[in-house]
Formats: structure tokens, sequence, C-alpha cells
């Protein structure tokens, strides 16, 4: 017979209460009056003495002492990590050993004493709102305490594991014969599809026994938990178990299930966060629970008609609650509890609520805030290249360069969490990381270039690049391609002609074509135009991005700084866009082209979508403006913001991130081609490493209305791209840098079918 089998099966140890008084005093030296206490397997009794109030426990004889052992380490572990947690503490024995030891006719037990904590258990099958918070939140603080504990006794096969469900189903003829059907259908669907899903979640050693009877309530406050007992079940199992376990209980007896479910889940959630995986199975885990409940009851009752009734108790209410659940279906209860988690769920992306929400989102942001697509994509999460919708349906994410290193990459989210929880301030203090950041960030550019001014926004980079070319030149004009975009701040919005209009432009602002074929990149000209405003500088983006994806042709940057410079005027290198490895191995946009700009400005992948930016510029630069100017700026290269862009750093290393641009980048373009031979309306296919330009025309030339369409129907489809350009008509793929080839063989197919459908 199996241990976890026998520890059922084998009566419980006679012990009497008069033994046990001589076994109290003997072993921890209490005396005082002692009354049985029940119990499932093993045998307690409470001793009220003179130095206190204890529960003495005579271990079953089929648990080895290891048991008792761990339960005395595990009390001992939760008050060092949580001693608020409202658990007993052990008491030694006279000797300073843990765990006595006590010989019943011929058997030795194994005996230990711990506090008897006051109050009394919750009711079974009785709850409410704020007791299933309560219950929740109170687990969820346990659990987080047993993270870091663990006894190989942990290890031990227990019946009441969850795990093990499948184990008692040769113990179903011993159910109602009513019943058996349903039950039966529940292990199925246990060893089908919970069994092998359980493997694969967070496990560690749990309580396993949340039930109202181990929960103890003072009678003034009957719905907050001031006692946790009986950690006879402790096992190493599943996480989610532990909850599946405490809620079976809890929802005994109600009459929305899923509002119950939802109640203990988010509150257990709030304090530690469920997986998504782990709030999927919830439900069945709670099911398992009840079929536990019933199986091994009605198992019991049969072996012991003397203890049947206790044993029976709660048959009739466990068996109502499973048929509850059966009802409603686990889709129905996953919905409550991933909606009461905040985790996506498939409820809220109705036709009705997600208009009510355009509407919320115009009144409230105003109507001039616009959506990517035609069709709003409504989004709840993200990872690599995917984004997740609320309906949980995942979007293939080919457009957004801000989560360079993949969308809620693990090392840029663990390297905020931490920083946030250690330390956040200003650059008026000295700290660490912030300076070693930014040593390490003008090792990636040349020489001259070593001076960081942070920022938080592309915006405010190029609004504080432009203001210390003004002031160290004396000028006050800017030239800058015909369709930029450099900010939203009002110096850059001015040197924005892609919002502003060609039209609206300052008279200190002259434009020059981005360069498609031409050699003389016109900026002596431009300079010209400008008149008495004289250039303060050039900003190029140095991918001309809004322009329509253009990457400078040799020789054309070389040309256009010499133009600039002998106006009086600085090169300013736009990388908010280029930047950080995009264009491949280069790093940067202006790398390999033979000029070093006298200001670089740096923003979206720097920080993986947390908000940081940078002007990186020569120390001439940096003394000339700091005679004249003075820049701080409160929340700019903060320790939090600068451990993401450490953190971003690190990952393009380690995970060779622009050999990957360069190398997927290719794969693109040349799939690109491969579509544009049997689709006419692609035109010209451009850009370097993963900034990919696609030109879509019709027989009459640029055609953007085409491309906007061709971008719907792409999202449509589950594919996120973008349109851009002076015409707009050029597809704009640059996804995170997480981005590969099989990846890129979806978004292949994808557009190959909606071209094939024009
Ligand atoms: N420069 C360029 C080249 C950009 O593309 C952008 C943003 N599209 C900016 C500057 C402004 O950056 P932000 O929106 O972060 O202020």
């Amino acid at each position: 017979m199996r241990d976890a089998d026998r520890l059922l099966e084998q009566p419980m140890p006679a012990v009497t209460t008069d033994e046990a008084a001589v076994v109290a005093e003997r072993l921890f030296g209490v005396e005082g009056q002692t009354t049985p206490l029940t119990g499932e397997r093993d045998r307690n009794f409470r001793v009220r003495s003179s130095t206190g109030d204890f529960s003495l426990k005579f271990g079953h004889p089929a648990e080895g002492a290891d048991v008792l052992h761990m339960q005395s380490a595990l009390l001992r572990h939760l008050a060092r990590v949580d001693p608020g947690l409202p658990v007993p503490h052990p008491r030694p024995t006279v000797d300073g050993a843990e765990i006595g030891a006590h010989a019943v006719d011929g058997v030795t037990l194994p005996v230990r004493m711990v506090d008897f904590l006051p109050g009394s258990p919750l009711r079974q099958g009785v709850s409410s709102p704020e007791l299933r918070h309560n219950v929740g939140a109170t687990l969820a603080r346990l659990d987080r305490a047993l993270r870091g504990f663990f006894h190989p006794a942990a290890g031990r096969v227990l019946l009441w594991d969850l795990s093990h469900l499948g184990t008692l189903r040769p113990r179903l003829p011993h159910v109602e014969p009513s019943q058996q059907a349903l039950v039966r259908e529940w292990f199925d669907r246990f060893d089908s599809d919970v069994a092998p899903r359980l493997e694969r979640l967070r496990a560690q050693v749990i309580h396993c026994d949340f039930n109202p009877d181990n929960l103890l309530v003072e009678p003034d406050r009957p719905d907050e938990i001031t006692g946790i007992i009986d950690f006879g079940d402790v096992v190493h199992g599943a996480v989610v178990i532990d909850l599946a376990v405490a809620a079976a209980y809890q929802l005994l007896g109600t009459d929305d299930p899923a509002g119950a479910l939802g109640e203990i889940a988010g509150a257990y959630h709030a304090r530690f966060p469920l997986e998504a995986d782990e709030a999927d199975l919830l439900p069945d885990l709670v099911a398992g629970r009840l079929v536990q409940s019933l199986v091994v009851g009605a198992w019991r009752g049969d072996h012991h008609p003397d203890n049947a009734e206790y044993i029976l108790a709660y048959q009739d209410s466990t068996w109502a609650s499973l048929r509850q659940l059966s009802d409603l279906g686990t889709d129905a209860l996953q919905v409550a509890v991933r909606s009461a988690c905040g985790l996506p769920t498939g409820s809220r992306n109705g036709g009705a609520n997600l208009q009510s929400l355009i509407d919320r989102r115009s009144v409230r942001f105003g109507p001039g805030m616009q959506f990517s697509y035609a069709d709003p994509v409504h989004l709840a999460a993200s990872e690599g290249c995917w984004f997740i919708g609320v309906d949980g349906e995942r979007y293939l994410d080919a457009y957004n360069n801000v989560p360079h290193v993949g969308h809620s990459h693990p090392r840029v989210v663990a390297a905020i969490a931490a920083q946030s929880s250690l330390l956040n301030t200003n650059t008026r203090y000295l700290v660490d990381g912030v300076l070693d950041y930014a040593d390490r960030l003008v090792a990636l550019f040349p020489d001259e270039l070593s001076v960081v001014y942070f920022a938080n926004s592309g915006s405010e980079a190029n609004d504080l690049a432009w203001r210390i070319a003004r002031t160290v030149t004396g000028h006050d004009g800017f030239v800058v391609t015909r369709h930029a975009y450099h900010g939203a701040t009002y110096l850059t919005m001015a040197t924005s002609p892609e919002e502003l209009g060609i039209d609206h432009l300052e008279p200190w602002v002259a434009t020059v074509p981005a360069p498609y074929g031409d050699h003389d990149p016109g900026v002596s000209a431009a300079v010209d135009r400008l008149g008495t405003a004289r250039a303060a500088a050039l900003a190029y983006d140095t991918v001309f991005s809004s322009d329509g994806i253009y990457e400078p042709p040799n020789g054309y940057l070389e040309e256009a700084v010499r133009q600039i410079r002998n106006a009086g005027g600085l090169f300013i290198a736009d990388e908010v866009q280029a930047g950080f490895g995009r264009v491949g191995r280069r790093m940067w946009g202006f790398a390999g082209h033979g000029v070093v700009p006298d200001l670089v400005t740096l923003g979206k992948p720097m920080g993986n979508g947390h908000p940081v930016a940078a002007v990186v510029t020569t120390t001439e630069i940096a003394d000339r403006f700091t005679e004249r100017g003075y820049y701080f700026s409160t929340f700019a290269g903060n320790p939090v913001s600068t451990a993401a862009a450490t953190a971003v750093l690190d990952v393009l290393r380690d995970e060779a991130l622009p050999d990957r641009a360069e190398r997927v980048g290719e794969y693109l373009r040349s799939g690109l081609r491969t579509l544009a031979a049997r689709h006419p309306v692609i035109g010209d296919v451009r850009g370097p490493g993963m900034f990919i330009g696609v030109e879509i025309r019709s027989a009459d030339g640029p055609d953007p209305d085409a491309a906007r369409a061709i971008a719907d129907e792409m999202r449509r489809r589950g594919v996120l791209i973008g349109v851009t350009g002076i015409h707009g008509n050029v597809l704009k793929i640059r996804p995170p840098l997480a981005f590969e080839e099989p990846h890129a063989d979806l978004l292949f197919e994808t557009l190959d079918g909606v071209l094939a459908e024009r």
C-alpha cells in the first residue's frame, strides 16, 4: 500500500487525554488542563497552562517525524520572513529538540507542540465578499512568504495534493451512483487537459488546505483572518493549487460562483500576481478540489462509519457546488478570474463596448487624437514582437520601434522594477548607475562625442539640441528635410513640415528634399534662403523616415555636413528613429558615412518604452553652451530610466540584435522584392537593417489610398505595419528587433493574401 493511501486508511493513534497531559509535561514542561481537539488523521490536544495555551500533536504513525520537522521549520521560516503572519510558533521540547517521541502500543509517534491560537474557525459553507477578499489576500501573503522555503518532506505524495487527483479514480464507486457520471467527466478532463498543463506552472511549498476549519477569526471581526493553523497538508506543488483549494471552500453555498471566484482570485492576484496560465487553470482546479472532497469523503465515510458524520458533513454542498461549476462552464469562470485579475479577456471587445471606448477617448483626449488604423486595436498585453488584444487575439508587431529589444522584455522589466524599489531621483545627486550608463553610451560613439545630456523624449532631446545650436552659433535658422518630423515642442514642431505643412513654416526654417538620386543635398541653397536668420544647424533624421525611408547615398552626408559647416552651422543627427542598432551593425544611422555630427539626439528605443532620451555632443560644444545656457530637467536621466536604458544595451549585446537587424532586414527586403515581382502595386523596396519602406504605386504614380487600405487590411489579419512618406504611399516596416525570419514569413504570407485580393 502506498504511504498516501495508508495515511487515510490507518486509524488515528489511540492516545488518551490523560496520556496527552503526561506527555505535555514530560516532553514540553507544560502542565495544564488538557482537552482533545478534532482532527482528520493526527491526534491533537489543547493544553491550557499558566505559561500559555498550546496545541499538542501526536503525528500519524504512517507519516514520519520528518513531516513534523518540516512543519516546525516552515513555521520558523514564516516567523523570520513575515513576522506579522498569524501562524503558531513552535515550542521546543525540554531537551531543546523540535520534535519529541512517544510510544503507544509499541508504535513510536512523533509529538510536537505549538502555540494555541485564539479565535474560532470560520464557518463551513458561509462566505461573504469581505471574507473572500481576506482569504485571498491572506493566502497570497502566506504563499509569498513561502516562496523561499523548502524541505525534503514537502516532496512526499499526499492524497490531498490536487496534482494527484487522477489517482483517486479507483475510489469513484464509493460516490453516490447518481453523481458518478459527472465526477467521471471531471476526472477525464483533469487527465487530458489539466494535469499536463499543471506540470508547467510555478511550483513551491504550499499550505494546500486553506479550508475554513484552518482559518481563525475573532468574534468581533468575523471577516478578518486572525489565525492560520494546520500545516499538515503542506506539500510542494503548483502555487495556484493553494488558491484553488481556498476558493473551493469559499464557493460552497454561494449563488454566484463566478463572482465569488473572481473576488478571491482578484484579492490574491493583487498581492501575489497570478500568471495567465494559472488564472486559466484555476476553475478546473477548484472543480478538482470539489471532486477530491466528494470522492475522499465518500470513501472515508465507508471506511470509518464511526467518524462518518465529521467526514461527510459537507458532501451535499460540495456536490451542489460542483454542479454549479459544471453548469456555468470553465470558460465563463476563466473570464471571471481573468477580469478580476486585470488579465485580458474575450468579453470586453464587443462592438458596442468598443464604440463607447472610442467615444470616451475622443471626449477625454480631444478629437484630434488619431488612431493607427481604421479599426482601432484594443490592447491588453505584449511580449516579444507580439501585441495581445483584450480579446486574446495576437497581433504581430512589424511597426513599433520603441519596444526595441522586444515588448515587455523581461530584463528591462526586471531592471525597472529593481531600480524603482531601490532609488529614484534626479541628476543633481551622484548615482553610480546613471554615470555608468553615460559612460557606456558615449563608448558607442566616435571619441569626440563624449558629453551626454539626458532628456525625457525625442522632442525634448531635439528641442535641447536646437537650443544648444542656436546658443553656440548665435544663428537662428534651421535646415530640415522637406517632410521631416522632429518633435512636438514649439521649436521642433516649427521644424517639422510633416506636421505643420510646408506652407506654414517660419522664415527661419528652410527645407531640402530627402535624398533621392540627387548628390547635391542642397544645403547651401537652403542656407541662402534663410537669409538674415542664418543657419544654426542642419538636422537630419538619418534614415529620412517621414520623408519616405531613404538611406543617405554614399558621400551624401559628408557633402551636406560640409555645406552646413561652411555656413557656420552645426550638424545634428536625429537618431531618435534610426539609433541603437536598428540599421544594423553600425549602431547609428550616421555611422559609416564619414561624418561626426556636432550633436546626436536619441529617444524612442533607448529605454524600450520607458521614457528616456538624450543629446550627445562634444566637450567643446558643451563648454560653449554652458557659458550662456543652462539645462536641467527633473526626470531626465533618473536612475530608473537609465536602468531601463542599461538593460537595453545589455540585451542588444547579449542577443546580438544589431546583427539580427542586418540579417532579418535583408531577409525582409528580399522576401518583399519577391512579392513585388508578383504584385505590380509594389514599387521600390528600400531602407537599411530593420527599417524598411515599401512603395505602393498605381499606373498614375504614388498611391496613398492603396497604401492606407493595405495597412488597414493587414491589421484586420493580425499584422501591424505603418504608412509614411511625403506622398503617404510608403509601407513602413520597422519591427522590434525581436523579429526573426518566421515572423517575416508570416508578414509575407499575410501581405501576399491582402494584395492578392485587391
Ligand atoms: N525625431 C524623430 C526622427 C522622430 O521620429 C520622432 C518621433 N516620431 C521625434 C523626433 C520625437 O520623439 P518623441 O515623440 O519621443 O518626442
